[in-house]
């Protein structure tokens, strides 16, 4: 059966006999597999199509479950701004891992697919900075993946202002300093094992960075980026995203380990092991 649709390039392999093997995530069948005969040729008509992170129409043959093999398409979105600089390009397989991290196959992937196009396209444009659109990703995809954390106001008395506020991580909550004072927790931004796996992890973030992510979490994902910090806050929120996400996800990403390595971005995230290390 021949079958067409949208979908973004998340993963590219070779394969033996000149094949590529895609991992594409699509709005209706999240991640689907796609063996590209041939595509490692130079004189492919494929090529286009089998280039990470490139956003396109595909046809597929299929004969039976999710494995099919890639005739044609067109492309839609290249995000060739994501392929010429080095630090871009390894933001971009950062987001695209934590896309194949939490979606899967047979599961509807819309809301993931449109937060990568719309940070890949900030991105590959280079209209938002990097700080910015790793933030807002990791954020709302810990939202979208049913971790969203509610910062209304303080958990225990309900203020909703406090400088600085603190994210109970683990809680998916925030305490205001008062509280955090009055029940004498010590206030580190590193993990703290309380006892046997119990875990406290409480980050304090400035009013401007509380309501930076109050309007990430909120905003529609056309108007995601639309908010600003001052340079001094930007490692604040870079923190708070990260450690938020990769908690919730409990797990590191060698991609978030290259993409640091190579760029200036100081993020207080404690030491972590990629899944592939632990294995
Ligand atoms: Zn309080």
């Amino acid at each position: 059966m021949l079958s067409t649709t949208d979908g973004l390039v998340l993963r590219v392999m070779d394969r033996e006999d000149n094949d590529k093997f895609l991992t594409v995530l699509t709005p209706d069948r999240g991640q689907i597999s796609v063996i590209a005969k041939g595509a490692r040729s130079v004189h492919s008509k494929l090529l286009p199509l089998v280039q990470p992170y490139t956003y396109a129409n595909f046809e597929i043959y299929e004969k039976n479950g999710s494995l099919g093999w890639l005739r044609g398409g067109s492309v839609i979105e290249p995000f060739y701004g994501v392929r010429n600089d080095l630090d871009n390009l390894s933001l971009a397989a950062y987001l695209a891992e934590v896309g194949m991290d939490v979606t899967g196959e047979g599961e509807p992937g819309v809301e993931i697919l449109r937060l990568l196009l719309n940070s890949l396209y900030a991105l590959a444009s280079g209209l938002r900075p990097a700080w910015q659109i790793k933030g807002t990703f990791e954020l709302r995809v810990a939202g979208f993946s049913g971790f969203m954390p509610d910062l209304e106001g303080c958990a225990e008395c309900g203020r909703t202002v406090s400088d600085p506020m603190y994210l109970d991580v683990m809680n998916g909550h925030l305490l205001c300093a008062e509280c955090v004072r009055m029940a004498g927790r010590v206030r580190r931004t590193e993990m703290e094992m309380e006892d046997a796996g119990e875990m406290t992890l409480l980050l304090p973030m400035s009013s401007s960075v509380t309501a930076a992510c109050r309007y990430v979490l909120s905003a529609r994902t056309e108007r995601m980026f639309a908010f600003s910090l001052e340079k001094s806050e930007r490692d604040c929120f870079s923190a708070v995203c990260e450690n938020y996400l990769l908690h919730h996800l409990e797990r590191g990403f060698d991609s978030l380990n290259f993409y640091k390595s190579l760029s200036q971005t100081s993020v207080t995230a404690p030491n972590r092991k990629s899944k592939t290390e632990q294995n």
